[in-house]
């Protein structure tokens, strides 16, 4: 029909065009690992990240040719993001905690040809050299220069600064299709090898203005975020392109993630916002504790990827001004599918009852279109009670994993199934009672082990606890509670089991406690529960 809309594409490479142009004042703050700082602007990132995509082409890097990442946050890795997307190649982020077997799997499997790492990962790189010298071509260090290491007879090794000094920083960014592969990032996943989600220049654009909106991480031009999430998590939550889209200073935290630094560089530079994992709020919240530091100015955290024990949160806000907002993703997603955010109805809420609903994921944001089935494949009850499990659909959710287009995840109408088992109310805010593999049944009913963690970390003397599922001869599965105690406490059974006395029904209080020293995680910071299954599967309960 005449007198429509343009068709311009939406790509990447205008995100960081614009913020060069009309937010020239805004600062990209990077920590070395030695804890200084460096400064840049993003007219300078992207004459960075220009140097980077003509010294691409110029080696015959080609559209749709994946390149991969090893490497911490910083504004290497932003430049990254941009140089190899802006000419239509893959930015494939590789999370370094990975076993060495799986990034060398990955590798493999995306067909990297180049691989752009940050110097203390190049011992993993070294291990993995046998498996990888078929594929990737060239090593380039994120540095000024090339360490001692075994590469140099495998693989074209060169440093960063080398390899992008010979591309002009000017340049004209190609027009394309939007829906071009832009990034590749592979799911951890607890068990089997892992899957690759490719996003398109239109997914990550539109997840970008859904990250932006005022209820969901709300980033404005005036702020200073630090995403304390890995830039090789999930696109690093949207931020990397979240931020130069609204205009916003980005402060990269490097390699040191734990709570003194984090807080060092938040007082530092003034930050307003952090985003990440609840394991580095924990890390943060047991620094302020111990030191008796106070910010000057509370920063707004968003919280994601596992659940957060509302104990946590709680805390945060009560002791120290900081208030949380509890979303929810997945690596299919982009990540962003939820958000735990007041509505009208809601809005009188006190500070208590709003934080008594902080474990709820929250609702959905506009673009996810979500449904919660049965086993039989009809809607459960919106009334907070029913389980089910979280089917999802959207511009910005996979259609399939990356060369593998039959995985039953999808389904054939359009949805993917997200292994998520959860309530939803009538408002729309769902609650993840469990991933469906871990969900524990007794005697033919759920129990919800997340809920049992939850309630678990809010005992003063527990640091962190897992709950999963162990035989028992007459209800099948019976809950068993793992628990790490805090530094100098020594929690008994009875005072645990005890602990559940009226807050959950009678038949979910677990069966069993055991003190463990530490609980296993996955790549990403989740609990391994199929390690703790595999330890404890002979596990036997009292009552059994
Ligand atoms: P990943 O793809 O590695 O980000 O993992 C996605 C999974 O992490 C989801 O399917 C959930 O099981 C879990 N997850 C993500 N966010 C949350 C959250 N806020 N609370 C509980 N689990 C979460």
């Amino acid at each position: 029909m005449d007198g429509l809309m343009q068709e311009r594409e939406l790509l990447i490479s205008d995100i960081l065009g614009f913020a060069a142009r009309y937010h020239r004042g805004a600062k990209i703050v990077t920590a070395r690992p030695d804890g200084s700082t460096v400064h840049h602007t993003y007219p300078q990132i992207h004459a960075r990240a220009a140097k980077l995509a003509n010294a691409l082409k110029a080696r015959g890097v080609k559209p749709g040719e994946r390149i991969a990442t090893l490497a911490w946050n910083d504004h290497r890795h932003l430049e990254l993001y941009y140089g190899i997307s802006g000419i239509g190649a893959v930015c494939h982020t590789i999370n370094p905690r990975l076993f060495p077997p799986q990034v060398a799997f990955i590798v493999k499997d995306a067909e990297d040809t180049h691989l752009f790492v940050d110097p203390m990962f190049l011992p993993l790189v070294e291990g993995v050299a046998d498996a990888i010298a078929g594929v990737v071509k060239t090593i380039v260090v994120l540095d000024d220069k090339v360490p001692d290491s075994k590469l140099g007879n495998r693989f074209e090794v060169v440093d960063y600064e080398s390899f992008i000094a010979p591309g002009s920083e000017r340049i004209e960014w190609p027009r394309f299709d939007e829906k071009t592969a832009a990034a590749l990032c592979y799911t951890s996943g607890t068990t089997g090898d892992p899957k690759g989600v490719l996003y398109s220049h239109r997914s990550t654009v539109l997840h970008a203005y859904a990250g932006n909106m005022a209820d969901v991480t709300g980033h404005r031009s005036v702020d200073v975020v630090l995403p304390v999430v890995p830039l090789f998590h999930v696109c690093g939550w949207g931020i990397p392109y979240q931020a130069p889209m609204a205009g916003t200073s980005l402060v990269m935290p490097g390699p040191r993630l734990d709570g003194a630094s984090i807080y060092r560089l938040c007082e530092q530079e003034s930050v307003t916002g952090m985003a990440g994992v609840p394991t580095v709020w924990m890390g943060l919240l047991k620094y302020l504790r111990e030191s008796g530091n106070r910010f000057t100015n509370p920063p707004r955290l968003v919280v994601g990827g596992s659940a957060m024990p509302t104990a946590i949160a709680v805390a945060f806000e009560k002791e120290y001004g900081v208030v949380i907002r509890h979303a929810w993703g997945m690596t299919e997603m982009s990540p962003l599918g939820t958000i735990n955010m007041p509505k009208v109805e809601n809005a009188n809420w006190t500070t208590d009852e709003r934080l008594a609903h902080f474990k709820s994921q929250g609702r959905p944001i506009f673009g996810v279109d979500l449904k919660v089935v049965d086993d039989h494949g009809n809607e459960v009850a919106n009334d907070g009670k029913a389980f089910g499990e979280l089917l999802v659909r959207g511009p910005w959710i996979a259609s399939s994993y990356f060369g593998r287009p039959n995985d039953p995840n999808f389904t054939a109408d359009g949805w993917f199934r997200t292994g998520d088992v959860v309530t939803i109310d009538q408002s729309g805010y769902i609650e993840i009672v469990d991933r469906a593999k871990d969900v524990i049944k007794s005697g033919g009913e759920w129990i919800s082990s997340i809920e049992l963690e939850n309630i678990a970390v809010g005992h003063p003397a527990v640091q962190e606890a897992a709950v999963i599922g162990v035989n028992h001869p007459k209800w099948d599965e019976r809950p068993l509670l793992l628990v790490v105690a805090k530094e100098g406490e020594t929690p008994t059974r009875d005072e645990l089991l005890g602990w559940y006395q009226g807050k959950v029904a009678k038949w979910w209080v677990p069966d069993d406690v055991v003190i463990v020293d530490s609980l296993p995680h996955t790549a990403t910071g989740k609990l391994l529960k199929t390690e703790l299954k595999k330890r404890f599967a002979d596990h036997i309960l009292p009552a059994a």
